[in-house]
Protein backbone atom coordinates (compact mmCIF):
# COMPACT_ATOMS: atom_id res chain seq x y z
CA UNK A 1 0.00 0.00 0.00
CA UNK A 2 0.85 3.52 -0.95
CA UNK A 3 0.31 7.05 -0.12
CA UNK A 4 0.34 10.11 -2.38
CA UNK A 5 -0.03 13.57 -1.26
CA UNK A 6 -1.57 15.81 -3.69
CA UNK A 7 -1.24 19.71 -2.59
CA UNK A 8 -3.16 22.76 -3.73
CA UNK A 9 -0.96 23.87 -7.11
CA UNK A 10 -1.41 20.17 -8.26
CA UNK A 11 -5.35 20.22 -8.82
CA UNK A 12 -5.14 23.98 -9.36
CA UNK A 13 -7.47 23.94 -12.36
CA UNK A 14 -9.21 21.45 -14.71
CA UNK A 15 -6.28 20.23 -16.73
CA UNK A 16 -4.23 19.87 -13.52
CA UNK A 17 -6.63 17.63 -12.10
CA UNK A 18 -6.62 15.63 -15.38
CA UNK A 19 -3.05 15.26 -14.95
CA UNK A 20 -3.32 14.25 -11.11
CA UNK A 21 -5.58 11.60 -12.19
CA UNK A 22 -3.62 10.20 -15.28
CA UNK A 23 -0.04 10.28 -12.49
CA UNK A 24 -2.70 7.91 -9.64
CA UNK A 25 -3.74 5.80 -13.00
CA UNK A 26 0.11 4.87 -13.05
CA UNK A 27 -0.51 2.90 -9.86
CA UNK A 28 -1.88 0.19 -10.03
CA UNK A 29 -1.31 -1.25 -6.21
CA UNK A 30 -3.55 -0.37 -3.08
CA UNK A 31 -3.78 3.21 -2.88
CA UNK A 32 -4.76 6.04 -0.66
CA UNK A 33 -4.62 9.72 -2.27
CA UNK A 34 -4.54 12.88 -0.07
CA UNK A 35 -5.64 16.00 -1.43
CA UNK A 36 -5.59 19.62 -0.06
CA UNK A 37 -7.47 22.39 -1.21
CA UNK A 38 -7.53 23.71 -4.89
CA UNK A 39 -5.01 26.38 -5.72
CA UNK A 40 -4.61 28.96 -3.34
CA UNK A 41 -8.21 28.48 -2.11
CA UNK A 42 -7.70 27.92 1.55
CA UNK A 43 -6.54 31.68 1.27
CA UNK A 44 -9.21 32.68 -0.13
CA UNK A 45 -11.33 31.17 2.68
CA UNK A 46 -9.46 32.62 5.40
CA UNK A 47 -10.74 35.99 4.26
CA UNK A 48 -13.96 34.83 4.13
CA UNK A 49 -13.99 33.29 7.69
CA UNK A 50 -12.99 36.72 8.89
CA UNK A 51 -15.69 38.57 6.58
CA UNK A 52 -18.00 35.87 8.87
CA UNK A 53 -16.33 36.65 11.95
CA UNK A 54 -16.79 40.21 11.74
CA UNK A 55 -20.69 40.22 9.99
CA UNK A 56 -19.40 41.66 7.17
CA UNK A 57 -21.49 41.30 4.52
CA UNK A 58 -19.01 40.65 2.10
CA UNK A 59 -19.07 37.21 3.21
CA UNK A 60 -21.48 36.24 0.71
CA UNK A 61 -19.42 38.05 -2.02
CA UNK A 62 -16.29 35.58 -0.86
CA UNK A 63 -18.42 32.61 -1.11
CA UNK A 64 -19.41 33.25 -4.48
CA UNK A 65 -16.31 33.40 -5.45
CA UNK A 66 -15.36 30.32 -3.37
CA UNK A 67 -17.78 28.47 -5.93
CA UNK A 68 -17.40 29.72 -8.92
CA UNK A 69 -13.85 29.16 -8.88
CA UNK A 70 -15.09 24.97 -8.32
CA UNK A 71 -17.64 25.51 -10.35
CA UNK A 72 -15.05 26.27 -13.38
CA UNK A 73 -13.07 23.41 -12.69
CA UNK A 74 -16.43 21.05 -12.52
CA UNK A 75 -17.80 22.21 -15.59
CA UNK A 76 -14.99 21.41 -17.93
CA UNK A 77 -14.44 17.84 -15.86
CA UNK A 78 -17.97 16.60 -16.28
CA UNK A 79 -18.65 18.77 -19.10
CA UNK A 80 -23.03 19.10 -19.73
CA UNK A 81 -23.22 16.23 -16.76
CA UNK A 82 -23.61 19.12 -14.61
CA UNK A 83 -22.74 19.38 -10.81
CA UNK A 84 -22.62 15.77 -8.85
CA UNK A 85 -24.71 15.80 -6.12
CA UNK A 86 -22.74 15.71 -3.74
CA UNK A 87 -20.28 18.60 -4.73
CA UNK A 88 -23.72 20.92 -4.16
CA UNK A 89 -24.47 19.31 -1.05
CA UNK A 90 -21.21 21.06 -0.07
CA UNK A 91 -21.81 24.17 -1.60
CA UNK A 92 -24.95 24.15 0.30
CA UNK A 93 -23.46 22.94 4.00
CA UNK A 94 -20.88 25.66 3.80
CA UNK A 95 -24.02 28.56 2.49
CA UNK A 96 -26.09 27.27 5.67
CA UNK A 97 -23.44 27.30 8.03
CA UNK A 98 -22.62 31.29 6.53
CA UNK A 99 -26.05 31.87 7.20
CA UNK A 100 -25.84 31.69 11.05
CA UNK A 101 -24.72 33.93 13.49
CA UNK A 102 -20.74 33.02 14.75
CA UNK A 103 -19.89 31.79 18.30
CA UNK A 104 -17.13 34.29 20.37
CA UNK A 105 -14.08 31.73 19.38
CA UNK A 106 -12.23 32.20 16.26
CA UNK A 107 -10.28 29.56 15.90
CA UNK A 108 -13.24 27.51 16.47
CA UNK A 109 -14.93 28.82 13.44
CA UNK A 110 -12.28 28.71 11.67
CA UNK A 111 -11.62 25.14 11.34
CA UNK A 112 -15.14 24.55 10.77
CA UNK A 113 -15.00 26.77 7.39
CA UNK A 114 -11.72 25.70 6.63
CA UNK A 115 -11.98 22.84 6.16
CA UNK A 116 -14.51 23.60 2.81
CA UNK A 117 -11.55 23.61 1.03
CA UNK A 118 -10.41 19.98 1.18
CA UNK A 119 -14.09 18.48 1.70
CA UNK A 120 -15.19 20.29 -1.92
CA UNK A 121 -11.22 19.74 -3.70
CA UNK A 122 -11.14 15.94 -2.62
CA UNK A 123 -15.22 15.18 -3.54
CA UNK A 124 -14.30 16.90 -7.10
CA UNK A 125 -11.46 14.66 -8.04
CA UNK A 126 -13.14 11.72 -6.39
CA UNK A 127 -16.08 12.00 -8.48
CA UNK A 128 -14.11 12.94 -11.72
CA UNK A 129 -12.27 9.70 -11.17
CA UNK A 130 -15.45 7.62 -10.77
CA UNK A 131 -17.06 9.60 -13.90
CA UNK A 132 -13.94 8.63 -16.26
CA UNK A 133 -13.30 5.31 -14.77
CA UNK A 134 -11.09 4.98 -12.43
CA UNK A 135 -13.27 3.79 -9.35
CA UNK A 136 -12.40 4.52 -5.85
CA UNK A 137 -14.33 5.51 -2.12
CA UNK A 138 -13.99 9.26 -0.67
CA UNK A 139 -13.86 9.22 2.92
CA UNK A 140 -14.14 11.65 5.27
CA UNK A 141 -11.16 11.62 7.17
CA UNK A 142 -12.54 13.52 10.18
CA UNK A 143 -14.39 10.44 10.60
CA UNK A 144 -10.61 9.16 11.44
CA UNK A 145 -8.75 11.35 12.41
CA UNK A 146 -9.20 11.65 15.71
CA UNK A 147 -7.29 15.18 17.46
CA UNK A 148 -7.86 17.50 21.10
CA UNK A 149 -9.71 20.63 20.76
CA UNK A 150 -7.06 22.76 20.26
CA UNK A 151 -8.46 24.65 16.85
CA UNK A 152 -6.21 25.58 14.10
CA UNK A 153 -3.16 23.71 15.54
CA UNK A 154 -4.66 20.10 17.01
CA UNK A 155 -2.86 17.35 18.55
CA UNK A 156 -3.68 13.64 17.27
CA UNK A 157 -4.44 11.08 19.31
CA UNK A 158 -3.38 8.47 17.89
CA UNK A 159 -4.41 5.36 19.31
CA UNK A 160 -8.07 6.43 18.61
CA UNK A 161 -7.05 7.06 15.23
CA UNK A 162 -5.41 3.93 14.67
CA UNK A 163 -8.01 1.93 15.43
CA UNK A 164 -10.43 3.92 13.31
CA UNK A 165 -7.97 4.28 10.44
CA UNK A 166 -7.64 0.61 10.36
CA UNK A 167 -11.25 0.04 10.44
CA UNK A 168 -11.62 2.78 7.67
CA UNK A 169 -9.49 1.46 5.31
CA UNK A 170 -9.82 -1.73 3.82
CA UNK A 171 -7.92 -2.60 0.83
CA UNK A 172 -9.98 -5.81 0.47
CA UNK A 173 -13.12 -4.35 -0.77
CA UNK A 174 -11.44 -1.09 -2.33
CA UNK A 175 -7.93 -0.43 -4.30
CA UNK A 176 -7.83 3.20 -4.53
CA UNK A 177 -9.38 5.63 -1.47
CA UNK A 178 -9.30 9.52 -1.40
CA UNK A 179 -9.34 11.57 1.62
CA UNK A 180 -8.30 14.98 2.71
CA UNK A 181 -5.58 16.24 3.90
CA UNK A 182 -5.06 18.90 7.36
CA UNK A 183 -8.40 18.37 8.70
CA UNK A 184 -9.53 16.03 11.73
CA UNK A 185 -12.51 16.22 14.30
CA UNK A 186 -12.79 16.02 18.07
CA UNK A 187 -14.30 13.28 20.53
CA UNK A 188 -17.30 15.27 19.42
CA UNK A 189 -16.96 15.33 16.13
CA UNK A 190 -16.24 18.90 15.75
CA UNK A 191 -13.66 19.83 12.73
CA UNK A 192 -10.21 20.54 13.73
CA UNK A 193 -7.21 21.36 11.52
CA UNK A 194 -3.22 20.69 11.90
CA UNK A 195 -1.94 23.81 11.33
CA UNK A 196 -1.34 25.73 7.70
CA UNK A 197 0.37 23.19 5.15
CA UNK A 198 -0.89 20.28 7.41
CA UNK A 199 -1.81 18.08 4.60
CA UNK A 200 1.87 16.13 4.10
CA UNK A 201 1.55 14.76 8.18
CA UNK A 202 -2.22 13.92 7.09
CA UNK A 203 0.17 11.60 4.44
CA UNK A 204 2.38 10.18 6.84
CA UNK A 205 -0.33 9.93 9.60
CA UNK A 206 -2.09 7.40 7.73
CA UNK A 207 0.93 6.12 5.90
CA UNK A 208 2.90 5.48 9.67
CA UNK A 209 -0.95 3.38 10.68
CA UNK A 210 -1.67 1.58 7.85
CA UNK A 211 2.38 0.47 7.02
CA UNK A 212 2.80 1.83 3.76
CA UNK A 213 5.42 0.89 1.68
CA UNK A 214 6.22 4.73 0.86
CA UNK A 215 4.77 8.32 0.98
CA UNK A 216 4.93 10.11 -1.72
CA UNK A 217 3.96 14.07 -2.25
CA UNK A 218 3.63 15.80 -5.83
CA UNK A 219 4.89 19.03 -6.04
CA UNK A 220 5.99 21.59 -8.76
CA UNK A 221 9.55 21.23 -7.89
CA UNK A 222 12.05 18.66 -9.01
CA UNK A 223 12.44 17.46 -5.49
CA UNK A 224 13.89 18.77 -2.05
CA UNK A 225 16.28 21.85 -3.68
CA UNK A 226 19.41 23.65 -1.95
CA UNK A 227 17.55 26.69 -1.86
CA UNK A 228 14.61 28.38 -2.80
CA UNK A 229 15.15 28.77 -6.67
CA UNK A 230 12.65 31.90 -6.30
CA UNK A 231 15.29 33.54 -4.28
CA UNK A 232 19.34 32.08 -4.90
CA UNK A 233 20.48 31.09 -8.26
CA UNK A 234 22.60 28.14 -8.92
CA UNK A 235 20.17 25.67 -6.49
CA UNK A 236 20.61 22.16 -7.14
CA UNK A 237 18.27 19.09 -6.26
CA UNK A 238 19.37 16.61 -3.70
CA UNK A 239 18.74 13.19 -4.58
CA UNK A 240 18.92 11.48 -0.88
CA UNK A 241 18.63 12.75 2.45
CA UNK A 242 17.92 11.41 5.96
CA UNK A 243 14.96 12.08 8.06
CA UNK A 244 17.02 13.91 10.41
CA UNK A 245 18.38 16.18 7.95
CA UNK A 246 14.80 16.82 6.18
CA UNK A 247 13.56 17.81 9.68
CA UNK A 248 16.16 20.23 10.40
CA UNK A 249 15.50 21.84 6.89
CA UNK A 250 11.63 21.80 7.35
CA UNK A 251 11.35 22.77 10.71
CA UNK A 252 13.94 26.19 9.73
CA UNK A 253 11.50 27.13 7.13
CA UNK A 254 11.84 24.87 3.83
CA UNK A 255 8.77 24.87 3.14
CA UNK A 256 9.02 21.87 0.20
CA UNK A 257 7.64 19.51 3.19
CA UNK A 258 5.78 20.12 6.25
CA UNK A 259 8.07 19.15 9.68
CA UNK A 260 5.68 17.42 11.24
CA UNK A 261 5.92 14.69 7.84
CA UNK A 262 8.99 13.03 9.18
CA UNK A 263 8.38 11.67 12.75
CA UNK A 264 5.92 8.85 11.72
CA UNK A 265 7.74 7.46 8.65
CA UNK A 266 11.25 7.55 10.73
CA UNK A 267 9.50 5.29 13.31
CA UNK A 268 8.01 3.04 10.73
CA UNK A 269 11.34 3.57 8.29
CA UNK A 270 9.24 4.50 5.84
CA UNK A 271 10.62 6.06 2.58
CA UNK A 272 9.03 9.67 1.54
CA UNK A 273 9.65 10.58 -2.09
CA UNK A 274 9.30 14.36 -3.25
CA UNK A 275 8.35 14.03 -6.73
CA UNK A 276 7.68 16.17 -9.82
CA UNK A 277 3.82 16.51 -10.82
CA UNK A 278 5.06 18.11 -13.71
CA UNK A 279 7.45 15.06 -14.83
CA UNK A 280 6.60 12.39 -12.64
CA UNK A 281 8.64 9.97 -14.28
CA UNK A 282 11.73 12.06 -12.98
CA UNK A 283 13.15 10.20 -9.62
CA UNK A 284 12.79 13.86 -7.62
CA UNK A 285 14.03 13.23 -3.99
CA UNK A 286 14.09 10.49 -1.26
CA UNK A 287 14.07 10.65 2.43
CA UNK A 288 14.54 7.69 4.05
CA UNK A 289 17.25 5.90 6.62
CA UNK A 290 20.95 6.39 6.19
CA UNK A 291 23.10 4.99 8.17
CA UNK A 292 26.08 6.60 6.40
CA UNK A 293 27.18 9.76 5.82
CA UNK A 294 26.43 12.01 2.89
CA UNK A 295 28.22 14.74 1.72
CA UNK A 296 25.54 17.23 0.84
CA UNK A 297 26.19 21.11 -0.97
CA UNK A 298 25.40 23.71 1.64
CA UNK A 299 21.47 24.02 2.15
CA UNK A 300 20.21 27.52 2.40
CA UNK A 301 16.79 28.12 3.92
CA UNK A 302 14.72 31.41 4.51
CA UNK A 303 12.67 31.86 6.77
CA UNK A 304 10.94 35.69 6.86
CA UNK A 305 8.75 37.63 8.79
CA UNK A 306 10.92 37.46 11.94
CA UNK A 307 10.44 39.85 14.98
CA UNK A 308 13.40 39.70 17.13
CA UNK A 309 12.91 40.85 20.66
CA UNK A 310 15.61 41.96 23.46
CA UNK A 311 14.34 41.72 27.09
CA UNK A 312 16.48 42.58 29.74
CA UNK A 313 14.92 42.78 33.61
CA UNK A 314 14.04 46.28 34.63
CA UNK A 315 16.25 45.62 38.05
CA UNK A 316 19.25 45.08 35.79
CA UNK A 317 19.48 41.26 37.37
CA UNK A 318 20.95 38.50 35.06
CA UNK A 319 18.66 36.43 32.93
CA UNK A 320 17.40 33.61 34.86
CA UNK A 321 16.05 29.94 34.61
CA UNK A 322 12.64 32.15 35.64
CA UNK A 323 12.58 34.30 32.75
CA UNK A 324 13.11 31.94 30.30
CA UNK A 325 10.23 29.81 31.51
CA UNK A 326 8.14 32.98 32.29
CA UNK A 327 8.66 34.71 28.83
CA UNK A 328 8.34 30.90 27.19
CA UNK A 329 5.55 30.23 28.60
CA UNK A 330 3.74 33.60 28.38
CA UNK A 331 4.82 33.34 24.46
CA UNK A 332 3.51 29.17 24.27
CA UNK A 333 0.30 30.38 25.60
CA UNK A 334 -0.19 33.20 22.61
CA UNK A 335 0.73 31.16 20.35
CA UNK A 336 4.12 32.20 19.23
CA UNK A 337 7.03 30.30 18.18
CA UNK A 338 10.10 30.96 18.98
CA UNK A 339 12.70 30.14 16.05
CA UNK A 340 16.14 31.09 17.80
CA UNK A 341 16.79 32.07 21.10
CA UNK A 342 20.50 33.58 22.41
CA UNK A 343 21.32 35.33 25.87
CA UNK A 344 23.98 37.16 27.45
CA UNK A 345 24.20 38.21 31.52
CA UNK A 346 21.04 40.83 31.22
CA UNK A 347 19.27 40.31 27.47
CA UNK A 348 17.31 37.93 26.61
CA UNK A 349 17.29 37.11 22.80
CA UNK A 350 14.38 35.69 21.08
CA UNK A 351 13.40 35.45 17.17
CA UNK A 352 9.72 34.34 16.82
CA UNK A 353 7.58 33.58 14.04
CA UNK A 354 3.79 34.88 14.56
CA UNK A 355 2.66 36.16 11.51
CA UNK A 356 -0.67 37.30 13.16
CA UNK A 357 0.28 37.99 16.47
CA UNK A 358 -1.07 41.32 18.48
CA UNK A 359 2.54 42.93 19.43
CA UNK A 360 1.50 45.36 20.77
CA UNK A 361 -0.40 43.47 23.40
CA UNK A 362 2.54 41.31 23.90
CA UNK A 363 5.15 43.49 24.46
CA UNK A 364 2.64 45.35 27.03
CA UNK A 365 2.10 41.86 29.02
CA UNK A 366 6.25 41.85 29.15
CA UNK A 367 7.16 45.41 30.01
CA UNK A 368 6.48 45.26 33.74
CA UNK A 369 9.13 42.94 34.18
CA UNK A 370 11.48 43.93 31.30
CA UNK A 371 12.60 46.41 29.06
CA UNK A 372 11.49 45.57 25.57
CA UNK A 373 13.42 46.30 22.25
CA UNK A 374 12.44 45.08 19.31
CA UNK A 375 12.58 44.47 14.55
CA UNK A 376 10.46 43.85 13.02
CA UNK A 377 10.69 42.05 9.18
CA UNK A 378 13.87 40.32 9.60
CA UNK A 379 14.50 37.20 7.68
CA UNK A 380 16.12 34.32 9.53
CA UNK A 381 18.81 32.59 7.24
CA UNK A 382 19.93 28.75 7.73
CA UNK A 383 22.89 26.99 6.39
CA UNK A 384 23.12 23.99 6.95
CA UNK A 385 26.47 22.79 5.85
CA UNK A 386 27.85 25.84 5.76
CA UNK A 387 31.54 26.79 4.94
CA UNK A 388 33.86 28.79 5.55
CA UNK A 389 33.31 30.73 1.83
CA UNK A 390 29.64 30.84 1.98
CA UNK A 391 29.73 32.50 5.59
CA UNK A 392 31.92 35.08 4.44
CA UNK A 393 29.62 36.09 1.70
CA UNK A 394 26.98 36.26 3.45
CA UNK A 395 28.63 38.70 6.11
CA UNK A 396 29.88 41.04 3.07
CA UNK A 397 26.26 40.74 1.66
CA UNK A 398 24.03 41.79 4.71
CA UNK A 399 23.63 43.36 7.94
CA UNK A 400 23.65 40.83 10.11
CA UNK A 401 21.22 41.27 13.55
CA UNK A 402 21.86 37.73 15.57
CA UNK A 403 24.07 35.02 14.70
CA UNK A 404 24.41 31.28 15.69
CA UNK A 405 26.80 28.40 14.33
CA UNK A 406 26.66 24.83 15.25
CA UNK A 407 28.92 22.09 13.78
CA UNK A 408 26.63 21.59 10.90
CA UNK A 409 24.30 24.99 10.84
CA UNK A 410 24.69 28.57 11.04
CA UNK A 411 21.68 30.93 11.65
CA UNK A 412 21.67 34.62 10.85
CA UNK A 413 19.19 37.12 11.38
CA UNK A 414 19.24 40.00 8.74
CA UNK A 415 16.83 42.54 7.09
CA UNK A 416 14.65 41.62 4.76
N1 LIG B 1 -4.97 23.62 2.37
C1 LIG B 1 -4.20 23.76 3.57
C2 LIG B 1 -3.27 24.95 3.44
O1 LIG B 1 -3.17 25.54 2.38
C3 LIG B 1 -3.45 22.52 3.92
C4 LIG B 1 -2.36 22.14 2.96
O2 LIG B 1 -2.28 22.65 1.84
O3 LIG B 1 -1.54 21.29 3.30
O4 LIG B 1 -2.66 25.32 4.40
MG1 LIG C 1 -1.14 23.85 0.36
Amino acid sequence: MKVYKFGGASVKDADSVKNVVQIINKETGNLIVVISAMGKITNLLETLIKAYFEKNARKWEIFNQFKDYHLEIINQLFEENGVPETISSQFSELEMKLKKAPSFDYNYEYDQIICFGELVSTQIVSDYMNFSGTLNQWIDVRNCLKTDDLYRDATVDWEWTEELVTETFQFDSNRLFVTQGFIGSTTTNLTTTLGREGSDFTAAILGNILNAESVSIWKDVPGVLSADPKKMDGTVKIDVLSYREAVEMTHSGAQVIHPKTMKPLHNKEIPLYVKSFVSPDDPGTVIRNIDHKIQLPPIFIMKENQVLITLSPKDFSFISIEDIDRVVNFLIENRVKITLMQQSAIDLNLVLDAPEADWEEIFSELSPYYSVRYNTNLTLITIRHYTEEVLDWMVKEKDIYLEQHSRLTARMLVKQ
